[in-house]
């Protein structure tokens, strides 16, 4: 036998675990279908990765994965999102920490990622095969014995470290080629539905804005009156409506609403201030830039376009000057940059989803070494599992320990 273990798929999690697996000394051979590895990597954070959340307490990160916090305890107790700043910091990627404490490289580039992790392996020595789509694997008497090739070539190992992701952004190569092979090996694989997704408008306005992020926003998302959840964070106008992390974060709940009625997202654009704040600060927009023309304001508050385009939705011609502009206007103004509503026309597919919720039934997974409990030669890492969490480096992080838990633990495959 070649090699002691195959790794299916370089993504994030498959490269973490090859390269630990090599690091511990193992004979690793990585497939991957693709012609290059880690192409959701390199597309993740918008280019800029967002490797990790700067929790460093395992109690309060997990916080974030309420369904699956108890089996994630012990891998963490071995990897945490402090021994992914370790590693990635000891190999000369520092990181800088934003918002909601999330975590990113200094380069704002996802490929200083990449390298880290594509060097870890071939210091390893990790055989990379890649143009090598993978067809399923060959089994007996519960251990896994090898993998079929899409060219009809079998390559058998000791252990397998099934990496192949979930089926968001089919386009980088993940088209949940995993969950079927889980399901033919006996493993429950809980459904699989796009979780963490941008959200189309039916506000046409909202297309002047394409392109336009706002940090510290305050959603509140609305049916029937009733306010079902608020939260702050970032959003970001697209050509089709909104994302942005706290869209993301907020589209599971849009989701499950909007087959009982119209949903809406409130914005307060300024949270920070009350309505009177705002009322003085307009008048001495207003009073100082009287002779300007209400499009042409400039404020620290907001960039110019959302200023316009909520003019306009308060009914005032932005070609008048500003001293035109009347106290009700300026009242209905100060409404809307309160309480915005974003009306929502769908939620997009899985084509747009950032990750996939559903994958492998956790109850069948030791997480103490990712071993499958159905086949113990079996490793199962990153998106393949069934792990819901919010957008904020929470995916990548789980990729890093389940991966590096699998990698370090192969050699003791029975
Ligand atoms: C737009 C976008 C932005 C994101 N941004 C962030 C972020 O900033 N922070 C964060 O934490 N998470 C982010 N995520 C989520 C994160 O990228 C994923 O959770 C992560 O990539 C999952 O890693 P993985 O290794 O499990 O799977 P994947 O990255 O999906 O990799 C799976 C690999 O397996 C290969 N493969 C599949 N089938 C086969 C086969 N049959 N044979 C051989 N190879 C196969 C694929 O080609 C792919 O290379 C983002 C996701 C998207 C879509």
């Amino acid at each position: 036998m070649k090699y002691d273990v195959i790794v299916i798929g370089g993504g994030p999690a498959g490269m973490m675990a090859a390269g630990r697996g090599a690091a511990r000394g193992a004979h690793v051979i990585l497939l991957e279908k693709n012609d290059t590895l880690g192409k959701k990597l390199l597309i993740s954070g918008g280019g800029r990765c967002n490797v990790t959340n700067n929790q460093p307490d395992n109690r309060l990160f997990l916080e974030k994965f309420p369904e699956s916090n108890k089996f994630l305890f012990s891998a963490f107790a071995r990897w945490n999102v402090q021994s992914t700043l370790s590693f990635f910091h000891d190999k000369d990627m520092p990181t800088k920490v934003e918002n909601e404490l999330r975590v990113f490289p200094v380069s704002n580039s996802s490929k200083s990622v990449w390298d880290v992790l594509h060097k870890y392996m071939e210091d390893g020595n990790v055989t990379i095969q890649k143009n090598s789509p993978v067809t399923g694997f060959l089994h007996e008497n519960n251990i896994i014995t090898g993998v079929t090739l899409q060219n009809g070539k079998t390559i058998q190992a000791k252990a397998f470290i099934l990496a192949t992701g979930g089926n968001s952004h089919p386009e980088t190569g993940s088209t949940g080629d995993g969950f079927s092979w889980a399901r033919e090996l006996g493993h429950r694989v809980v459904d699989i539905e796009p979780s963490l997704v941008p959200l189309a408008l039916n506000d046409t306005w909202a297309k002047k804005l394409q392109g336009i992020s706002l940090k510290d926003i305050k959603l509140s998302l609305v049916q029937n009156g009733k306010k079902h959840e608020t939260r702050t964070g970032t959003i970001l106008f697209t050509h089709f409506g909104v994302t942005g992390p706290a869209i993301l974060n907020m589209s599971n709940s849009v989701g499950e609403l909007l087959p009982y009625g119209d949903v809406s997202i409130v914005l307060d654009l300024l949270p920070a201030l009350n309505h009177k704040d705002i009322d003085i600060v307009f008048q001495n927009i207003y009073s100082t830039q009287a002779k300007k023309r209400v499009k042409n304001i400039s404020s620290n508050l907001l960039p110019s376009a959302v200023l316009r385009a909520v003019s306009e939705l308060a009914g005032i011609d932005v070609e008048i000057p500003c001293n035109s502009v009347s106290r009700e206007q300026r009242k209905a103004l100060i409404q809307l940059l309160k309480a915005l509503p974003l009306h929502i026309s769908h939620v997009l597919g899985l084509d747009k989803a950032v990750i996939t919720s559903g994958g492998v039934d956790l109850k069948e997974v030791d997480f103490k070494t990712m071993q499958s409990k159905l086949f113990p030669n079996l490793y199962l890492v990153g998106d393949v599992l069934n792990i819901n969490r919010p957008s904020g480096g929470y995916s990548l992080q789980l990729c890093w320990t389940t991966g590096f838990i699998a990698g370090d633990s192969v050699l003791y495959t029975p």
